[in-house]
């Protein structure tokens, strides 16, 4: 059983007071804390082995050049993939997912459809959406009731002409685990190629790109205790070989003439210009760490997490939480709003024709400013998931967001904090 007081002790953050309180770092959905082996692993690289990669024929760029390339086997094997080619490092879930629409996008034609989901993040969405340009169409599967993708939708909107299915693994408001490889089937059966937005499921669950047979595969090394500014897209090596480049500079070609220029080969043709080494390093030392604790107890934690928030939820007058209430299908995000927080469309409209809406309402800022006198981050907002806040009728949620070193007692002070703080408001 993963021991998360023992494990809050790698974490330097944690030892820092605020108005004399404790942290209770409750917005791991937005980016995680980092433990000092990860904080060690890039000082090292920095104070030992800084030099650019692939180009010296000295020791230091060849064991930076060597750091970097076990940095990608290491990475690339960790979500499953057979071969470290596969896995272009980028520096986040948003780059990888611009990477995969812009390249794809170029042999896309007018007409031609992109099938995501209600719940997508705005970063599977806007670069899909650039493409309309070219008379794309991008459609959008319904989810359900209960936070879950509606399948019969999903079928309902794939045909002959959606070329690129691109779902989010779990969503960063609802918490919603998605079947991604039974979605890939269906992807695949249907001729489109499947692309999964993994930002959320790599950092809390074993992750094996091989099983779910995706093409594409996208997420963020500071969303799973690694630095920010690197990140990784998989690919399925043929699709990435006969993809054009992203971007255009040094490092990703193999030669270049004043007529034209031909391409390194993959994963080098998507790295263009001096790569982000340390990181790397950085975030293969944040594996490493992830590796040792073990994925399956990460799992099981935050499930035991979100199962008592889940219960704890209904000490809370006029809380309602959003997302499914199976943990089997539901990770550690916990959205929730103090009253109705009708969207402004929709608060204009109720205001006209005479309905009442509730004053009890807490606005998720003041909810989250609130609890942050005791010390408690969590975050407030639309979560860059605006088309997800329109179908759920919200503005905006309050989110808390759960990592393996949470505890149940954490899950009380928040609660408590939740309860005082709505007090204290409506006094
Ligand atoms: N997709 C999902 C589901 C996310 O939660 C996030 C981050 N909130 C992103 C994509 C974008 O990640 P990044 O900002 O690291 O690019």
């Amino acid at each position: 059983m993963l021991d998360p007081i023992r494990i809050r002790n790698d974490f330097p953050i944690f030892r820092r007071m605020i108005d004399g309180k404790e942290i209770i770092y409750l917005d791991n959905a937005a980016t995680t804390q980092k433990p000092y082996q990860v904080v060690e692993a890039i000082k090292d690289y920095y104070e030992n082995f800084n030099s650019n990669v692939h180009r010296g024929i000295y020791r230091l760029s060849e064991e930076s050049t060597d750091m970097y390339e076990r940095a990608r086997k290491n990475i690339s094997e960790f979500i499953g993939s057979r071969d470290p080619r596969s896995l272009v490092f980028v520096r986040n879930t948003t780059e990888a997912l611009n990477l995969v629409a812009s390249s794809l996008g170029k042999s896309l034609a007018s007409g031609d459809e992109i099938l995501l989901t209600e719940m997508e993040h705005h970063s599977n969405i806007v670069p899909w959406q650039f493409l309309k340009d070219k008379g794309v169409k991008v459609q959008f599967a319904r989810i359900n009731e209960n936070g879950t993708l509606s399948i019969e939708d999903f079928k309902s909107k794939i045909n002959q002409k959606t070329k690129i299915v691109s779902v989010t693994h779990v969503s960063n408001v609802l918490g919603t685990i998605n079947d991604v490889k039974e979605l890939g089937k269906i992807a695949h059966e249907n001729g489109s190629l499947y692309v999964v937005d993994g930002a959320q499921s790599v950092p809390h669950m074993p992750i094996d790109v091989t099983d779910i047979d995706c093409d594409f595969f996208a997420f963020s090394g500071h969303k799973m205790l690694g630095p920010m500014g690197i990140g990784g897209l998989y690919g399925k090596i043929d699709l990435l070989e006969n993809m054009p480049p992203y971007m255009g500079g040094g490092d990703m070609i193999s030669s270049v003439t004043k007529e034209g220029a031909t391409w390194n080969s993959v994963p080098h043709k998507f790295e263009a210009g001096t790569p982000n080494v340390a990181d790397a390093v950085g975030l293969s030392a944040a594996v490493d760490y992830l590796r040792k604790i073990g994925m399956d107890e990460i799992r099981k934690h935050e499930m035991d997490l979100i199962l008592y928030a889940l219960q704890e939820e209904h000490y809370i007058e006029g809380l309602r939480s959003f997302g499914p209430k199976s943990i089997h299908i539901r990770a550690g995000v916990y959205s929730f709003n103090i009253g109705d927080i009708p969207a402004f469309n929709l608060e204009k409209e109720m205001e006209q024709s005479g309905v009442k809406i509730s004053r009890d309402a807490i606005h998720p800022h003041d909810v989250a400013s609130l609890i942050n006198g005791e010390g408690i981050s969590i975050r407030s907002g639309h979560h860059c998931a605006m088309p997800l806040m329109d179908k759920l009728n919200v503005q905006a949620t309050a989110r808390a967001s759960f990592y393996l070193y949470n505890t149940r007692e954490e899950v009380d002070k928040f609660f408590i904090g939740l309860n005082d703080a709505i007090m204290r408001f409506r006094q």
